[in-house]
């Protein structure tokens, strides 16, 4: 199985608002945007204006999704969203590294040690990101292939996922924002392989619902018949970037 570079779910999630980029990058042919994960360098220092600057980010952001999860009923998740960003490591290395609205503070960090402990902390800690849903996989082992494989993610950490999209790429747009942007993003960042088939599917499919007939149509699907338990909406037609993650798939 191949291991593809997913710049875009972690930069979105890590950093609302603070975009992954120009609109007129396109991925290449492995999913994935050059200098994407580059952030600014940085002095690393604590100061006034990276401290309120990264708490006004984070508190905007999850006063946002909690708007979202509040109206599909998800009422805890949604005062508990992205909490871990107020550990010591998440905070002070997004303070740190802030990068003044740019991008993401785990980019910067990335510039200055090669990989972010702040990052590596949130996944761990925050079920609503599928990068948490891995795990070795006992039958892939035994065949010899490579074991880590995505799990399957309970379908209210999925709707909790179409929140955080949604609260991002709002606060990213701004006044530019359309109903349109959570499904443009999911297609140019696909996840690849490290998102578990079914939860692409599920993901995808509200998504689009999203897409076409707009925000209150897509909350009343997913609280009243995603979060019910019922089956998933059969005829969503995956994007052409995202078939290959079905074909590639054991399920
Ligand atoms: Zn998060």
């Amino acid at each position: 199985m191949t291991r593809k570079a997913d710049w875009y779910q972690e930069g979105w999630e890590k950093c609302p608002g603070q975009g992954t980029g120009s609109l007129k990058e396109r991925p290449n042919a492995a999913g994935s945007v050059p200098g994407r994960y580059a952030g600014l360098p940085s002095d690393g220092k604590i100061t006034p204006d990276k401290l309120f600057g990264h708490l006004k980010t984070v508190t905007m952001h999850r006063m946002l999704v909690a708007q979202g999860c509040f109206q599909i009923g998800l009422y805890w998740q949604g005062l508990t969203h992205d909490l871990s960003k107020f550990s010591p490591v998440e905070f002070w290395n997004s303070v740190r590294y802030y990068q003044y609205g740019k991008q993401s503070p785990n980019n910067g960090e990335r510039v200055a040690k090669g990989f972010s402990e702040s990052w590596i902390h949130h996944k761990g800690h925050n079920m609503h990101h599928y990068e948490h849903w891995t795990d070795y996989n006992v039958e892939a082992a035994k065949r010899g292939e490579f074991p880590i494989r995505p799990v399957q993610m309970p379908r209210r950490y999925v709707a909790e996922m179409l929140m955080d999209r949604i609260a991002a790429s709002k606060t990213y747009m701004k006044e530019h924002y359309t109903q349109h942007e959570p499904l443009k993003y999911y297609i140019r960042g696909k996840a690849g392989d490290l998102m578990h088939p079914q939860t692409a599917k599920e993901l995808e499919g509200m998504l689009r619902i999203l897409d076409v007939r707009g925000e209150a149509a897509c909350f009343r699907y997913v609280k009243n018949y995603y979060l019910k338990g019922y089956p998933v909406v059969r005829r969503v037609t995956l994007s052409p970037e995202a078939a290959p993650m079905r074909r590639s798939s054991p399920t």
